[in-house]
């Protein structure tokens, strides 16, 4: 077949797929050796047949690979013969065989796509039973599942069809919310791989601390500044009120505080994974604070961030004023920093993301294309798309379909 004077011509294509005619699903199991997919085709190639579609799973060195062919020309006994080899291959690798006869291919999957991904920590047998009794309530087809990571956390994506999006989305956050796990619900798409901007708030999502906390505790106005949170949070004051009532009480702050009120900061475990992943993987990544730039800035350096935003602490002859400088960003103002980051960043609003905690951040979760509230009070998370509760930051890579191996094999990749 290897000559070079005869022009390669490809065989015709259809312009429709051909009627469905027979088909016959080889199904192998057993105990997972190197081989098997080798050994299989090997023995089927001698009678001709094609390929229709192939599927393998693994777990704890078990597989099951499915193999969808035509029938092979010949008739009954060419098929007789066939299922005759495959089983004798089968036992002589100690593995198990069954073929099973029909029509076509498998059924088309149906519109209404989306990927649910479940995390638990742990994920019981019930929470397993009850997402999937809420998706097959709702006409929903679970077509695959398979886990994407054991640790820190147990996660699961199942892609579902013949399900609206939405409908299942708020179904399976009520499941969740019962049940004490995590459901994301995404709709299945192109979109899901294309690059992306994920947005992060700071205090109590990136870093574990607030800062206007620390900074008070250097001014001994602790149990002030807690008595103005607490008033906000109440709705007594809004964002802008409590921002300014709190940063006047730092007023004559020496600024040699910002230092030690950096080091002080804690990031969120998983915080580091989330980040590094995600720009090799060519995400633009931000973030948006209440906070302060005196700290933001430095998380952008040091964490090699694209964009990040926060109010500014006015410092005069080396001393906080107990003013911020410029436009304050509150509620709105991070909603507009995430329109504002997406154009820099030259991606559509739906495929960016945004992660936060607060009250202030509903508007910035709801203008993303996937809002997460992460450890978030009840109010946020009922208002968000999806919510992480889990102390986790990387498990928002599950969120987006990454796997931890894969999280594992960039590591290493990037370490050689
Ligand atoms: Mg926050």
């Amino acid at each position: 077949m290897d000559d070079a004077s005869q022009p390669y011509t490809a065989p015709a294509v259809p312009e429709t797929a051909p009627p469905p005619g027979p088909t016959l699903l080889v199904k192998i199991f057993g105990k997972d050796k190197p081989g098997i997919t080798a050994g299989l085709f090997d023995t089927l190639a001698a009678y001709g047949v094609d390929v229709v579609d192939i599927e393998q799973v693994v777990t704890r060195g078990r597989m099951v690979l499915c193999a969808l062919v035509t029938v092979p020309p010949g008739g009954s006994s060419a098929e007789g013969e066939l299922r005759a080899t495959v089983h004798s291959w089968a036992e002589s690798i100690k593995m198990q065989a069954e073929i099973i006869s029909g029509v076509g291919d498998n059924r088309p999957r149906r519109t209404g796509r989306s990927h649910v991904t479940v995390l638990g920590h742990p994920l019981t047998a019930e929470s397993t039973a009850a997402i999937a009794a809420r998706i097959t309530a709702l006409g929903g087809n679970i077509d695959r599942i398979f886990r994407l990571a054991k640790y820190p956390v147990t996660a699961v994506e199942l892609t579902i069809s013949g399900a609206p999006t939405d409908q299942l989305r708020t179904a399976l956050a009520m499941e969740a919310a019962h049940r004490g796990i995590d459901v994301a619900v995404v709709s299945a798409g192109l979109h899901r791989r294309a690059q992306r901007l994920v947005v992060m708030d700071v205090d109590s999502t990136l870093i574990q601390d607030e800062v206007i906390e620390l900074f008070a505790a250097h001014a001994g106005c602790e149990a002030e500044v807690a008595a103005v949170t607490a008033a906000a949070m109440r709705g007594e004051l809004d964002f802008e009120q409590s921002l300014h009532a709190r940063v006047a009480l730092l007023a004559g702050l020496d600024e040699s505080v910002v230092d030690k009120v950096r080091a002080e900061v804690r990031l969120t475990p998983g915080a580091r994974t989330l980040i590094r992943t995600l720009k090799r993987l060519g995400y633009q990544v931000g973030v948006v604070s209440g906070g302060f730039t005196q700290v933001t800035d430095e998380l952008k350096e040091r964490l090699g961030l694209d964009f990040a935003s926060a109010n500014t602490l006015e410092i005069v002859n080396g001393k906080l004023t107990g003013r911020v400088i410029g436009e304050v960003v509150d509620r709105a103002g991070k909603a507009r920093l995430l329109r504002r980051f997406a154009g820099e960043a030259g991606v559509p609003l739906s495929q960016t993301v945004a992660i936060g905690d607060g009250a202030n951040d509903l508007d910035m979760l709801n203008t993303a294309g996937l809002g997460v509230a992460f450890n978030a009070k009840p109010l946020v998370r009922e208002a968000a798309h999806t919510a992480v509760n889990v102390p986790f930051l990387d498990t928002v890579l599950y969120l987006l379909g990454i796997t931890r191996e894969e999280v594992e094999a960039a590591d290493l990749h990037v370490e050689s």
